[in-house]
């Protein structure tokens, strides 16, 4: 049963890829001392016709594994690039935007070139834009991550290492990589402030940053407490249900003029 679920979806996946059947939503990320935002993380979503919304977490094992994640890697940074240039160029300031990278991409032998290539397409600055690629993946090939973030981060482009805590990074290699932020793995924010061990590690994690010198955010963040804790514990960036939902384009622009509009009511909004 599994197998055909697999070969029925790795064939839709083909055809959506075809046919561009995705769209990017975005979750803004916030500095909670000042409720302003920071930026956007880039979700993609896939709304296949009969199925409706087919999880990520589906499909994108499946399209690393066919290859197929190349190809709609390109189209999912282009598509980020155009959207963040726009934005920039109407004077909307929606801080840095994050793009979810498989190690995959940038394994391919071109890829850095591929990035520049876009970057000249499209307008877009490189640093507007973070990629965000998971503590597992970089560990799986380490020496060559290294290298080719390495190329990334002269460009002027942010790295963020995503779901951090989850993998089995060495502290030697942590020193090496160009890392501008580490993301606190949700499974670790879930029971804060209820689980001792959960508290311990997310406190872990926030020092290990510091002492690093590089930025820390926490993602999942869905209830006052945990912002609370996280605050007390020097982590002001924080993503999750608590601020917004991932939206689509245009509920994420409504958002944000939102927050603009209430500027000049409460000056705490900066964007
Ligand atoms: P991720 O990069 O760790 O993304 C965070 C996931 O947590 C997203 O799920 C997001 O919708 C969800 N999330 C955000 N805030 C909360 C919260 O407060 N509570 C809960 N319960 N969940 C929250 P999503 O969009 O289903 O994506 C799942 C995974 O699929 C992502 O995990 C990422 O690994 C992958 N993915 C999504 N879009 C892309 C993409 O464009 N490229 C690549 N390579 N992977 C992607
Ligand atoms: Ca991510
Ligand atoms: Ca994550």
């Amino acid at each position: 049963e599994k197998a055909f679920v697999r070969v029925t979806l790795e064939s839709n996946l083909r055809k959506a890829i075809e046919n561009e059947d995705f769209m990017l939503y975005y979750q803004p990320k916030f500095n909670a001392l000042t409720n302003t935002i920071i930026g956007m993380e880039v979700l993609l979503r896939w709304e296949h016709e009969k199925m409706g919304f087919i999880s990520p977490d589906d499909f994108i094992p499946i399209a690393e594994e066919t290859g197929l994640i190349i190809h709609l890697g390109k189209w999912i940074l282009h598509q980020g690039m155009q959207h963040i240039t726009a934005w920039k160029r109407q004077g909307v300031n929606v801080g840095i935007l994050s793009i979810n990278i498989s190690v995959m991409q940038l394994q391919e032998y071109h890829f850095v070139e591929t990035l520049i290539q876009m970057l000249q397409e499209t307008g877009c600055h490189a640093d507007w834009l973070e990629l965000e690629v998971t503590e597992g993946q970089v560990m799986k090939n380490p020496e060559q991550t290294i290298q080719t973030l390495e190329k990334i981060s002269n460009l002027g482009i942010n790295i963020a290492i995503d779901d951090f805590g989850t993998g089995y990074s060495s502290l030697s290699y942590l020193k090496r990589l160009p890392i501008d932020i580490l993301k606190i793995d949700r499974s670790f924010i879930k029971d804060i402030p209820y689980d001792e061990e959960d508290i311990a590690i997310s406190k872990g994690i926030i020092a290990l940053a510091k002492s690093l010198n590089i930025e820390v955010i926490a993602e999942g963040v869905e209830t006052e407490e945990q912002k609370i804790f996280l605050l007390d514990n020097d982590c002001h960036y924080i993503q999750g249900y608590l601020y917004s939902r991932p939206l689509p384009l245009v509920e994420i622009e409504k958002l944000i003029k939102e927050l603009r509009n209430s500027v000049s009511l409460t000056h705490t909004y900066n964007i």
